[in-house]
Order: C-alpha cells, then structure tokens, then sequence
C-alpha cells in the first residue's frame, strides 16, 4: 500500500526542464503537475490548491515574476501552501525578495533534485504531534481520576494505576513518556517505586515527577536522589502541572529518538532496528500474522564514492532514506543496516506483497538521476526479501534469511529484489 501522493505544482517556461524535474520528483510518489505560465499555475491553484509549489524565481517578462506570484498567492489563498523558488539568480538580493515574498526555500539551478524532494518533504510534513503517554500512580483513586483528567484535556493519553504493585506491568505494555508518582502509598512508596524502576536499563531515563502534598524539603531532597526528577506539590494549579509534565516528556522523547536515529539519514539504527524485529516478530506469532523483512544493498557503491567523492555518495543514501520514507507505509519500520545498507520491517505483510512494493522502489529508485557538479549518473540497488509465514514452517533467523536473498540477489546481476528461496 504506497501512501497516498501528495500534490506538487511546478511553474517555470522552460518545457524540458519542467518536465525533467517533475519526473524526478514523481519517482519520489509525489503527484506533479507542471505549468509553463503564472497564469494557469494561479487558475488551477484557486480550483485545487497543491501541498506545494515550486516555482522558477525568474520569468522571461519580469526577473522577479516568480517572487510576485508567490506573494499574491499568499494573500489570496487561505490555505497556507509552501512555496520553493528554483532560481538562476543567486545574489543577496533575490534571496531576500525571495523571503520577503513568504517563499520557504531558494534553490538555484541546476537544481539538484533530491535536495528539492528534501525540501518539499519537510515543508509538507503534517504537523504530527503523538500526544504524550503518561502514567500516573496513586492509591487514592480522587487524585488519581483528577490529575488524569487534567492531562487529558490537555491532549494527553493517560495510564491510571492504584495499585502500585502493577507498575512494572504497566511500563511494559503502556511504555509511558513519563511517570507522575504519589509519594506516600501502601505497600511501597514513592521512592522505592521510582528506585525499583530506575534499577531496570529500559527504563533508565524515564522521566518520574512526584507529585505529593509533602512539603518537607529533606523528603523532597530524597526523593529526587531516588531517581525522582521533578517534585510538585498537591494541590497544583492545572496549568503547571501540565507545562512542567509537557516540557519533561518532550525532552524525553527528543532524547530517545536521538538516541535511535541514525545521524545521516534519521532512520532508525541498526540496534534499534532488530529490537523492533524482535518485537514485530514475536507480535505477529502471536496474532498469526505475516510478517516480511527486507534487506537492500547498494550496487556498486565504492565506484559512486571513488568517482564523485564521499559527500557525493551520502547524498545518495539520503536519497534511499527519503524514497524509502516517502514510499512505504507508515507502519513499516525502516533501519540504516550499515554503511549502504538499509533494511525494512513490514509488519502484516505476506512476501509476495513486499516484493511487489520493493520492486516498484527499486524502479523508481534506478530512475533518479544525482547529481555531482555538472556529472549526472544513475545508481540502483539490490534488496533480498524475508517473510514469516504463519502458515508456513517453523521460524529460522529471519534477519540472516534476508541477507543470503540480498546476496542472491546480487549474484543474479544486481538491480533486483528476490524472494528468500526454500
Ligand atoms: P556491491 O554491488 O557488491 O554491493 O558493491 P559495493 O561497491 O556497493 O560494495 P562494497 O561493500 O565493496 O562497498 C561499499 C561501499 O560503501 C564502501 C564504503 O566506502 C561505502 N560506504 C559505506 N558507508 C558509507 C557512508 O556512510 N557514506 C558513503 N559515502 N559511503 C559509504
Ligand atoms: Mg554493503
Ligand atoms: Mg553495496
């Protein structure tokens, strides 16, 4: 299921290279459709705004056309569609008209291609903000129903415990942003609570505010030594309470995914990726789900390194990075493997149907042309596909499955995806 395209208007006079442009940018899964005028680029944008528009900075009558439109069309329209200028021009003053028309990004051309689907990705990014995930833990179910409320009228999604001997539990299937903790409660307190957890290396860094009508700063003092972060003090007006929880669990959640990412390309990195795995696998055993897993290689790689230099060569992996983002499913996981690998998890995917995605990237993959300088050249990659089957015979490591059909594959003369053979 390849997400649904998003739409991309590009204006400039110049037919071929419009037209260069928008196929590049399609092989990407964005829909483009091309205008050589301002003129009809505003009549189409009036009946169907796009998500983006690019536009040539210069057009034959006015030198400064393309910085016009793009404030008209700001003014006019309600929708706030970002606009990329692609220029010829490459001075101080047209980039400032080019910011003071309300134009996002200046890309002079040549326009180098995955640079400019970088950008259109960025700008079109909806705006997701997952809620933050909170426990709270309380004995006493008034406080407890109070501050959950609170937290979820704030947009939060929330985890009640009253007993504080089902947290461990809780961590587990909940995974919470952070943890809000009464101080005093039967059985075990606050503070052998937060001690317990802190003991565990998953939850090393999670973030436990308590929150108690304790005022004695020494038993305050402590409990932040407990592994405690914050400490606030029942009664506590709404607002506090769910600006110090906020900035607390954003931290936290800035701090794991930098934590998980691989520098170059965001995706996840190796570690991170096979913990996946293993949680991917062992959910689709037990819901008797497919599950597929596929490994891709660059073809040839040191060659693109040797001829244009190293820079070159990670502007290409950025540009797997980004198809593989653009193209495939929400719900799939994808890694940087190592150097030019990469590896995806499908989850609830029978291999037939992996393959039939991976080839379609792989295609459009081949069809993106890089740009080193003035040098153009095209780069392909090879991916070896792995499924569980639940129907199928027992499981053996999938992830090494995968890279013996990436190796198939690359024996069998690169620039293909292969299917693990029985
Ligand atoms: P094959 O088709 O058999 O996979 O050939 P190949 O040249 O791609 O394979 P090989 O394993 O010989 O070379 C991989 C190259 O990838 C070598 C290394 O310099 C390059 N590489 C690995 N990581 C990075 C990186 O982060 N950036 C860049 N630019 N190159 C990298
Ligand atoms: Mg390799
Ligand atoms: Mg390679």
């Amino acid at each position: 299921m390849i997400k649904e395209n998003k739409l991309v208007y590009l204006i400039d006079e110049d037919v071929a290279f419009g037209r260069w442009v928008a196929s590049q940018i399609h092989y990407y899964g964005y829909q483009v459709r091309g205008f050589q005028t301002l003129h009809s680029a505003a009549v189409a944008i009036k009946k169907r705004p796009p998500d983006a528009v690019v536009v040539s900075f210069s057009f034959a009558e006015d030198a400064t056309a393309g910085a016009k439109f793009v404030e008209a069309m700001r003014k006019t329209m309600t929708e706030d569609i970002p606009a990329i200028f692609m220029s010829t021009l490459d001075d101080i003053h047209a980039r400032l008209l080019a910011v003071r028309s309300g134009g996002k990004a200046f890309l002079t051309k040549p326009v180098d291609t995955s640079e400019l689907v970088d950008w259109i990705n960025r700008l079109t990014a909806e705006r997701e903000h997952a809620p933050y995930q909170v426990l709270i833990v309380d004995d006493d179910k008034v406080s407890l129903t109070l501050y959950s409320k609170i937290l979820r009228d704030a947009g939060m999604i929330t985890r009640e415990i009253n007993d504080p001997m089902l947290v461990l539990e809780s961590l587990y299937h909940f995974s919470p942003e952070l943890i809000l903790m009464d101080m005093y409660m039967p059985l075990c307190s606050g503070m052998e609570l937060a001690s317990v957890i802190r003991q565990q290396a998953a939850y090393i860094g999670i973030p436990i505010v308590f929150l108690s009508a304790e005022t004695r700063l020494d038993v305050q003092m402590s409990a932040m030594r407990e592994g405690g972060d914050d400490f606030l003090v029942k009664p506590i007006d709404a607002q506090h309470l769910i600006a110090s929880i906020a900035a607390r669990a954003e931290r936290y959640r800035g701090l794991r995914s930098r934590m998980s990412k691989d520098s170059l390309t965001g995706l996840l990195n190796h570690g991170k990726l096979m913990e996946q795995l293993d949680f991917e696998l062992a959910r689709a055993m037990r819901n008797h789900q497919p599950l597929s897993f596929a490994m891709i290689d660059l073809d040839h790689f040191k060659k693109i390194n040797d001829t244009y230099g190293h820079p070159v060569g990670d502007r290409v992996l950025k540009s797997v990075s980004q198809l593989l983002r653009d193209r495939l499913r929400k719900t799939d996981f994808i890694g940087r493997y190592g150097g030019e690998e990469f590896a995806v998890i499908m989850p609830d995917t029978a291999g037939v149907y992996a393959v039939g995605v991976l080839d379609e990237i792989r295609r459009a993959f081949s069809e993106i042309v890089h740009s080193a300088g003035n040098a153009r050249f095209k780069c392909t990659f090879s991916c070896g596909v792995a499924e569980y089957d639940p129907k199928g015979p027992p499981l053996q490591n999938l992830a090494q499955k995968a890279d013996e059909t990436l190796y198939l594959a690359k024996r069998n003369g690169r620039n293909r995806v292969e299917i693990n053979p029985l």
